[in-house]
């Protein structure tokens, strides 16, 4: 097998201690590649870190958290532009607009996520998106910034299946995470209305556990267990799912700029 996480905070300081049982662990679970998405310009040390002792397994991003918006909001995005022009980076993400958390800051996250969109233009890199309770909002900034110019990833993606469409409408494919294998979760319908050619696997680790370890510490190497609740929503082969995602991940992370992945 080959899966492709497309989401995973692994420079947390969670997994500090322990980096290289959980990189084996990921390998044996047939996950090769990694894409690191960045919070801060705290965040970025530790994730370059990381990607230079993996370097054919962990792929960093560059940007600003809509969470991680506040007064300092210029200050940080002028860090993470500076990054942009001394280091390599697979894609501008985490990017967008959290509408659940705080709500002071609205304004700042709309403008940050126009500005970056921006940077991945110039750059010629796609974007990743984080949303929560916010995807109208970010699919009409995303389609007044040039609908279809710009490939990315919604992440975590948990809209309704009319969510979905629009946001495939607009060229950027849903991130299925591990909320997918719980219960009550309307992913299914969404997969099936969307199709297979539309989504990437990814974990978000360490948050969002798939089931059997929901509540726990997430991991890349968990990620067979969300792509099994895709091929079951879809009756395909596990295996399949595998390498379509994959698929699906290595066009966009390598189709605007043209850098190969290793
Ligand atoms: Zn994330």
């Amino acid at each position: 097998m080959n899966f492709t996480d497309t989401h995973a905070h692994l420079y947390d300081p969670c997994f500090a201690t322990e980096l290289d049982m959980l990189l084996e662990r990921t390998t044996e679970a047939g996950v090769h590649k990694i894409f690191l998405p960045n919070c801060d310009l705290e965040t970025v040390p530790a994730m370059l870190q990381l990607s230079a002792r993996f370097p054919n397994h962990c792929f960093p991003m560059i940007g600003l958290h809509p969470c991680y918006v506040n007064e300092n909001v210029a200050a940080e995005l002028a860090g993470l532009k500076a990054y942009l022009a001394t280091h390599s980076f697979w894609a501008i993400g985490e990017i967008g607009l959290d509408f659940y958390w705080d709500k002071t800051f609205v304004a700042q996250q709309e403008a940050a996520f126009r500005e970056q969109i921006g940077w991945a233009k110039a750059a010629g890199l796609p974007i990743v998106i984080h949303s929560r309770e916010a995807t109208t909002a970010c699919l009409d900034i995303i389609e007044s910034e040039g609908s279809g110019t710009v490939p990315g990833i919604l992440h975590c993606f948990s809209g309704t299946v009319a969510e979905a469409e629009r946001t495939v409408a607009l060229g950027l494919h849903l991130g299925i995470g591990g909320v997918v294998t719980y219960k009550k979760s309307n992913l299914p319908d969404v997969i099936r209305a969307v199709g297979i050619e539309h989504l990437v696997l990814e974990t978000d680790a360490p948050y969002l556990a798939p089931v059997p370890y929901r509540g726990k510490r997430n991991e890349s190497s968990y990620i067979p267990y969300i792509a099994q609740a895709v091929a079951d929503a879809l009756g395909l082969p596990v295996a399949e799912v595998a390498r379509l995602t994959t698929a699906n991940a290595e066009r966009i992370f390598a189709s605007v700029s043209g850098s190969l992945l290793p």
